[in-house]
């Protein structure tokens, strides 16, 4: 299967319907391949005299669909002549009538004219193998369709327009160089000679490794904004936390409902502050199991809030005292402690005691609306989304595993060089780190890698 798609990709013409499955007002079809006019033509019947082959290259126009001499639609192609085109081939856009039944009628003509049903991400995989983006670019393209807050927009634009890509090439671009130089000396190896600066070399290492390890650390955060940033409410019984919970999804819930694609499950815990999502787990077992907060280390709440990046430990401030929170707050902080964790005063509308010595504490009251936008300040703070601006953030798990594969590889460079073990060692090292940037960006690809990749995209992107 995988090989097909790599033997026929580019030889062929192939169709999709590109907007979502179901009823619009409108739907586009799109077609590529060095037939993608021919096919169209046999079907669409321009207005005016000349034929769509005898238009110029990215103009729109207005015609009709025929089945013989049934009209399907009214519609307007967009045509783009390769190799100015998103595949790089000549590609055909018909915008019709969003009706199931005029879709499904013009795919099945176009497939009758010559072109195939298109497998998924079978247009961005041409436009990779044309060389009109590189590997991480396209898989940019999915993240940006995904994208649901204005955080993971912004790192998938930013990818898809080549940021990400820029840096692994340099850096690429820094090892050939030293390699071409270490490779140079296994040429001359009889005459032992070293082309290669030693000193220069485990500096350039070093600095690659700093990179890539800044990189490698990023995922945490690149991964949260993209899938949303885990966050647990905690707390005994009666403290309020569903309150908390209706309060700020109640709020938010409005523009989480519009994304499309969001289930219903996810709109129950999902809220987007300031454009940064935030994914609520469910505690609902804290509830049930406990009372002190000691006692939650056996309940399943606990592997909970292990998952979590932020949690906030919300308590009555009716009825508890400073030391109990406090020595609460210690517990938590202990057992996660790569979680963040915002202690929220509750209640503060009714009767309350003192906390002003717990560092950090947010009063609210979740029925009442109070300290709740503080609240939400302290929550994006704490995730840490907009700090660093400019900086790149690896957001793949597939760059991820590369890039581990690549700080072994440096790893193993810089521990032969220590060891005075020969070049010809050293270089199959560098070859490693390399060959695993360039899996990134796709210089180096297989067949597998690629259908693994592009099998995820929707059909028609
Ligand atoms: P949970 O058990 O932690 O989920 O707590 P709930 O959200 O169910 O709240 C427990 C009780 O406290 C309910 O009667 C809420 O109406 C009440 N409650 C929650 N937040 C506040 C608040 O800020 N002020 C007051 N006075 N009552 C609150």
């Amino acid at each position: 299967m995988i090989q097909a798609i790599s033997a026929f990709a580019g030889t062929d013409t192939i169709a999709a319907l590109s907007t979502s499955q179901g009823m619009g007002a409108i739907a586009v079809i799109r077609i590529t391949g060095p037939n993608a006019i021919n096919v169209t033509e046999s079907i669409f019947k321009p207005l005016g005299k000349l034929s769509l082959s005898e238009r110029p290259s990215h103009t729109a126009i207005f015609g009709s669909i025929h089945e013989e001499n049934t009209i399907i639609d009214e519609v307007l192609v967009v045509l783009l002549k390769g190799p100015k085109s998103f595949t790089g081939e000549d590609t055909v856009e018909i915008s019709c009538h969003g009706s199931v039944y005029i879709q499904s009628r013009i795919l099945q003509l176009l497939i009758k004219h010559g072109a195939r049903p298109a497998r998924p991400g079978e247009f961005s995989m041409r436009a990779f193998r044309n060389g009109k983006m590189d590997l991480s670019q396209a898989e940019a393209i999915a993240d940006l369709i995904a994208s649901q807050s204005k955080a993971a927009h912004k790192l998938a634009m930013q990818q898809m327009r080549g940021g990400f890509s820029k840096q692994i090439n340099q850096l690429r671009e820094q090892l050939i160089n030293f390699a071409s130089l270490i490779e140079l000396e296994l040429d001359f190896s009889e005459e032992d000679v070293e082309f290669a600066d030693r000193t220069a070399f485990r500096q350039l290492i070093k600095e690659i490794q700093h990179t890539v390890n800044s990189l490698v650390n990023s995922f945490a955060s690149g991964n949260a904004i993209k899938n949303g940033i885990p966050v647990v409410i905690a707390g005994e019984p009666n403290a309020g936390k569903s309150t908390l919970l209706n309060r700020l999804l109640n709020e938010e819930k409005a523009i989480v409902s519009e994304i499309a694609g969001t289930t219903r499950d996810v709109i129950e815990d999902v809220c987007i502050i300031e454009g940064v999502m935030f994914r609520f787990i469910d505690t609902a077992g804290l509830r049930e199991t406990v009372d002190t907060i000691e006692t939650i280390g056996i309940s399943k709440a606990y592997e909970k809030m292990g998952a979590a990046s932020i949690i906030i430990y919300l308590f009555d401030s009716a009825v508890k005292n400073q030391e109990d929170v406090i020595s609460e707050i210690n517990i938590i902080a202990e057992r996660f402690p790569s979680a963040q964790v915002i202690p929220a005063a509750n209640k503060i509308d009714i009767n309350r005691n003192q906390f002003n010595t717990i560092q950090g504490i947010i009063e609210i009251s979740a029925k009442d609306n109070t300290g709740i936008d503080k609240l939400k300040e302290r929550l994006l703070l704490e995730s840490g989304v907009n700090s660093g601006d400019s900086e790149i953030i690896v957001t793949n798990i597939r760059h991820y595993e590369a890039l581990i594969k690549v700080r072994e590889a440096l790893d193993s460079v810089i521990h032969a060089m220590n060891s005075s073990i020969p070049s010809d060692l050293i270089a199959i090292d560098i070859r490693r780190a390399l060959h695993f940037l360039g899996e990134i960006t796709g210089q180096i690809t297989t067949d597998e890698l690629l259908g693994n990749i592009f099998s995820k995209f929707c059909i028609g992107k």
